[in-house]
């Protein structure tokens, strides 16, 4: 049995934050806004991940108003994902993620977010693709006001 899961995250850029993107902190003068680390990839992932299984999102999981989520690493966040998917009876078969970002540059972080994630999910790493691309300056992407990212994911089930 396979399912295929979306999911779909934005956080607000502001001054004073870390950027941290796919479990990743990249230097940059913003960082994302958020209760735990605001990394948008990751959140985007798990909800991807939820929705394939049908468990819910990470809303529900990991409730932004619970203090023990304040400043969260979401990669821990996605190996708990990971942990109840398996208990489900799922793996991943691939996840193919897309990071809407104007600045800065994220090609250069791309191979050690896709080592972190995949390491995270217990996957290889050919398993999971992360992409950027910018918006041309369009909409709340293009002028910096925040970034977003997309992911659909493949689960299998051997049960
Ligand atoms: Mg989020």
């Amino acid at each position: 049995m396979i399912r295929i899961g979306h999911g779909y995250d934005v956080h607000r850029l502001v001054e004073g934050r870390r950027l941290i993107l796919g479990g990743v902190e990249i230097p940059w003068k913003l960082g994302l806004l958020g209760h735990s680390d605001a990394d948008v990839l990751t959140h985007a992932l798990m909800d991807a991940l939820l929705g394939a299984a049908a468990l819910g999102d990470i809303g529900k999981l990991f409730p932004d108003k619970d203090p023990a989520y304040e400043g969260a690493d979401s990669i821990e966040l996605l190996r708990r994902v990971d942990s109840l998917l398996r208990e489900h009876g799922w793996t991943v078969g691939n996840v193919d993620c897309t990071v809407l970002a104007q600045a800065p540059k994220l090609a250069p972080h791309v191979p050690q977010m896709r080592e972190g994630l995949a390491a995270a999910l217990g996957v290889d790493v050919s398993q999971v693709s992360v992409k950027a691309t910018t918006e041309e300056g369009l909409g709340f992407t293009g002028s910096g006001e925040g970034i977003a990212a997309h992911v659909v994911c493949i689960l299998v089930n051997r049960v």
